[in-house]
């Protein structure tokens, strides 16, 4: 890993000197004397001259007995690391000692213990690592008091689902992120870290995702996993809990928590932890014109798990009609709703009839990529026809009894 280090390369028939910044895509980033970044795909290193991390100063971590004990595990993202764009130092918040340096509230809160588990950007998890990262947890969970995970924000909302389901625990296990990382003036990764810690010493015990609550620093949220998404690119406050409320605020700087829903109490559900997932189910967006032959592709290649986002309460073109019909015989087929706030109802249209009748299931107020997540879940670990029945209920809150929002 040459991240954090000053090199001296040779490319383009040129010679450059400058520190090596993390980079996601494969070239060699370095940031220059003159203070810009340059991208190499081709390069020699001539020379690795020093390690800037080394000279970044850390906090010793003294453990006190009257705090709680939380595990904060590292899958990459926003929130991962930080960049001193003065020095071009590069820190990382991998090991509980770079954390507490970099935010050290937290060592009022918690005795922290670290793990890096991944670094990556979270576009790149995939179902088998959430599956390693509920194994994770779920060890934790036995010795420690709550957990924490830090995550990249585009895809948190599926892990945090992931883990909802694949995890009963009594404990709380807070996922966070940050939308602008540590090294801008306008981070909230310090604050979103802070009430994510409190969170995890709280009274609840379920899988939440906390991040900014507004565009300020007031307050933060703690969602519901199953009932959160990403709604905006890059607003601080981009997560939402759709079709549901929050479950709580935690006030900042007090750190108050004000509980807004019901929610599970810590110590009310047995820690267990059932980590098989197909992986076969596929998020089918309709759109006016698309055909059903996507349906039949994912079909043909072993898909017996279909999610459709499909318009308004829930439809797709009634020439679909003999496809869904078709596939649903040996698959499960479950709408949801690209409007996201609402509940399917298919017994309104004509078309809602008649796919009701071919055999798809109304996904409630789910999530689009709750019920893809959840499907998963069933399927691997359910007979299809189990998985039928199951889908429609409620497991872990992903499915509000009543639409109120
Ligand atoms: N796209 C990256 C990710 O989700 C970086 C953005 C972020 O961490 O918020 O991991």
């Amino acid at each position: 890993m040459l991240t954090g280090k000053r090199v001296r390369i040779r490319a383009k028939g040129k010679i450059f000197e400058g520190i090596v910044m993390p980079s996601f895509t494969g070239s060699l980033v370095l940031k220059l004397e003159n203070g810009y970044n340059a991208g190499f795909r081709e390069y020699e290193i001539i020379e690795v001259l020093e390690d800037f991390r080394a000279q970044v100063p850390r906090a010793e971590i003294v453990r006190r007995e009257d705090l709680p004990n939380v595990k904060i595990i590292s899958t990459g993202g926003t929130i991962a690391s930080r960049v001193d764009y003065r020095t071009g130092a590069v820190t990382s918040q991998f090991t509980a000692e770079e954390i507490v340096s970099d935010v050290p509230e937290i060592a009022e809160i918690c005795n922290v213990e670290a793990e890096l588990l991944y670094n990556i950007l979270s576009e790149n998890m995939k179902p088998s690592y959430w599956i390693e990262l509920a194994r994770r947890v779920y060890e934790s969970l036995k010795k420690y008091e709550g957990v924490i995970v830090t995550h990249g924000t585009d895809t948190m909302h599926y892990s945090a689902s992931a883990l909802a389901f694949m995890l009963s625990t009594p404990k709380p296990v807070v996922f966070v992120g940050a939308q602008r990382s540590s090294d801008r003036p306008s981070s909230d990764a310090a604050m979103n870290l802070i009430c994510s810690a409190k969170l995890a010493t709280s009274d609840v015990g379920e899988v939440l995702v906390c991040m900014h609550g507004t565009t300020s620093d007031e307050f933060c949220y703690a969602h519901r996993g199953v009932k959160v998404r990403k709604m905006h690119t890059s607003r601080r406050d981009a997560f939402q809990s759709i079709n549901a409320k929050p479950v709580a605020k935690i006030d900042y700087p007090s750190l108050e928590i004000e509980w807004l829903s019901w929610r599970y109490r810590r110590g009310e559900r047995e820690l267990k932890l059932r980590d098989r997932l197909e992986e076969k189910v596929a998020l089918v967006k309709f759109y006016p014109g698309l055909g059903s032959d996507i349906i039949d592709y994912y079909h043909s290649k072993g898909y017996r798990g279909f999610v459709i986002e499909g318009t308004g309460l829930g439809h797709v073109s009634t020439d679909w009609i003999e496809t869904l019909k078709k596939v649903c015989e040996d698959s499960i087929v479950v709408m949801t709703s690209q409007c996201l706030y609402g509940r399917i109802c298919d017994r309104v249209y004509d078309t809602g009839r008649d796919l009701l009748r071919a055999g798809v299931i109304e996904g409630e107020d789910m999530l689009p990529e709750v019920a893809l997540v959840k499907l998963m879940f069933l399927l691997g670990n359910y007979s299809l026809e189990e998985a039928k029945e199951l889908v429609k209920k409620n497991f872990v809150g992903e499915i509000e009894p009543r639409s109120t929002y």
